[in-house]
């Protein structure tokens, strides 16, 4: 039994629930959300979602209006990322469904391509050859959709993955290539220009993985290579309306060169009693409020509001980037192309004047800024990369540039020299029951030190319980704790 309760009261209680929730606003959340600092574009976006709030996105030739916004979308990415009319696509509900929906495609085309009668159907699982660093959402489409995987190794200093061992990887059975611009781990590009010639010579197709770059390399300043529909060789993107986009989340668009590609991510089917089924994306009834608000959001800007936030996140990345090259003890892995980075302890300086990247991160939290932990990774070579604290930076960073700064040089000197939290087994059990402690440095270090199906089933059956209505947690809402100041 529920009571019902008055609407007051509904509303009293969502905003004590969202009391716990670190700050959207105001530039100290440093990775998930992506702050304009416009409140004006918040207030529309809300406006746009409350007027498609009862439309079902499932059939624009019931709903119209559908067809429009998704078709106008589609129409500005294109041109955007330098597609010509030959280049189609898709609204989808974020980035992961954008790349599942890619590989779809690529895996449909693949096996049309190798589907000889006259020999065992098959016989050959199709493969998707990416760099390590690729998002999960590749890994996540091929345990979904059946394709097996090359993972080529990255430069362990510089995370750059190498053109040659990239093409070097690819084969017959290879049905797509990832790369990323940027990859999210380190904000550096992938070798688009130079792996794209040659895979168009063997006729294999190449995805770039613009979701978080997207819609910032295209006015970022000082950009020399090519890396979107520019490049011949490059048959489809995928880029996030719900980042750098600033769209409320729940919207994406995939993009392909070519209308087969585009139809191949489709599935339809008379094969039932009901209605005909036609869906572009993963989803049936879908919703239309992240669609319209993103069509609010983009139409708000323009290419030249685009331009001008960019200028201002371009602005707060070389002030953070500079001020970080001053704290003795941590390094900037690689060359970061765009507002991505990622913090590594310098290896050049002896352990006693290293800062450990897990231990910056809970410092800095303490200062009111939150970093995200990356845990070190061993590639298939063996090769290992480091751990890192990752900062995503927006155009808000611009106004928080001087605290952030503050806070970062701060958390360092509190952490120089100490020396990193060593695992501790009995953490994954005491983190199911009681929840995540104020100290993160040693249960990352201890996930870091696992065995990957281990962590994957520890990560699981934490995140299960979180939600689960008969396991009471400790607070999940931790890092809200102090962090409140940046909120409006
Ligand atoms: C965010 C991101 C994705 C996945 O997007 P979601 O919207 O989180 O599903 C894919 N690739 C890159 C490079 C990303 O940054």
């Amino acid at each position: 039994m529920i009571e019902p309760q008055s609407p007051a009261s509904v509303l009293d209680a969502l905003t004590q629930v969202r009391a716990a929730d670190p700050p959207t606003h105001g530039g100290r959340v440093l990775s998930y959300v992506y702050d304009h600092g416009r409140p004006e574009l918040d207030e529309l976006a809300a406006r746009a979602a409350t007027m498609f709030l009862p439309v079902n996105g499932l059939d624009p030739t019931t709903f119209a209006s559908v067809a429009v916004l998704e078709r106008d979308l589609v129409a500005f990415t294109r041109e955007v990322l330098h597609g010509d009319e030959s280049v189609v696509g898709s609204v989808t509900s974020g980035g992961t469904e954008s790349c599942l929906l890619a590989v779809k495609s690529a895996r449909e085309r693949w096996l049309a391509a190798h589907s000889d009668s006259t020999t065992a159907p098959h016989a050959e699982t199709p493969r998707l050859v990416l760099p390590t660093t690729a998002h999960p959402a590749f890994r996540k489409a091929a345990h979904y959709l059946g394709l097996a995987r090359t993972e080529v190794p990255v430069d362990p200093h510089t995370g750059a993955v190498d053109a040659q061992a990239m093409l070097a990887a690819v084969d017959d059975s290879t049905a797509l290539v990832v790369l990323s611009a940027p990859n999210y781990p380190f904000g550096t590009m992938d070798p688009i220009a130079q792996v794209a010639p040659a895979l168009a010579a063997r006729d294999v197709p190449l995805h770039v993985d613009a979701c978080i770059g997207g819609w910032l390399l295209p006015w970022w300043p000082g950009h020399e290579d090519e890396w979107d529909f520019a490049v011949p060789g490059v048959t489809s993107m995928s880029t996030d309306l719900h980042k750098y986009g600033y769209a409320p989340k729940g919207a994406s668009v995939v993009l392909y060169r070519g209308r087969e590609r585009h139809r191949a991510q489709y599935y339809a089917t008379t094969e039932w009693p009901g209605y005909p089924v036609v869906n572009p994306t993963m989803l049936g009834s879908r919703s239309a409020t992240s669609l319209a608000a993103s069509w609010a959001v983009t139409r708000a800007l323009g290419t030249t509001g685009y331009a001008e936030l960019v200028q201002q996140t371009a602005h707060a990345t070389s002030a953070v980037r500079k001020a970080l090259s001053g704290i003795s003890g941590l390094t900037v892995v690689g060359r970061p192309a765009a507002a991505l980075l990622a913090v590594a302890a310098d290896p050049a300086r002896a352990p006693a004047h290293q800062v450990d990247p897990f231990a910056l991160v809970d410092a800095v939290r303490r200062h009111g800024f939150l970093l995200q932990a990356q845990p070190a990774f061993t590639q298939p070579d063996h090769t290992a990369l480091p751990r890192t604290a990752h900062l995503t930076l927006t155009p808000v960073t611009d106004r928080v540039t001087r605290d952030l700064v503050a806070a970062l040089r701060a958390g360092a000197d509190e952490v120089r020299g100490l020396s990193p939290r060593a695992p501790d087994p009995d953490l994954v059990a005491q983190v199911a029951t009681e929840g995540l402690p104020e100290e993160m440095a040693p249960v990352l270090a201890t996930l870091e030190a696992m065995d990957p199906g281990d962590a994957a089933a520890a990560l699981t059956g934490l995140l299960a319980s979180v939600i689960d209505p008969d396991v009471a947690l400790g607070t999940p809402g931790r890092d809200g704790t102090s962090m409140h100041s940046g909120e409006r």
